[in-house]
């Protein structure tokens, strides 16, 4: 089984509903076996969620959390 890098910074998902779907591995075409159980999380008035499994941040598109750039190392 191939494993990706793991010590990469946390995805970020800019998507257009606040209401998303995630199981960890919709993004990736054979990596069903590196996903999580599937849950559903809503997108609050910060304007994006987390992942409590695997870290991915989902951001709604023209919310208070979408930001272009990746520069987060304050
Ligand atoms: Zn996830």
């Amino acid at each position: 089984m191939r494993r990706f890098v793991t010590n990469q910074p946390p995805e970020t998902i800019r998507v257009s509903a606040s209401r998303v779907v995630c199981d960890g591995a919709s993004d990736i075409p054979s990596g069903a076996a590196l996903g999580h159980p599937r849950v559903f999380l809503e997108i609050d008035e910060t304007g994006f969620v987390e992942c409590g499994y695997c870290d991915r941040r989902f951001v709604l598109i023209g919310g208070p959390a979408d930001h272009t750039d990746h520069s987060e190392a304050a």
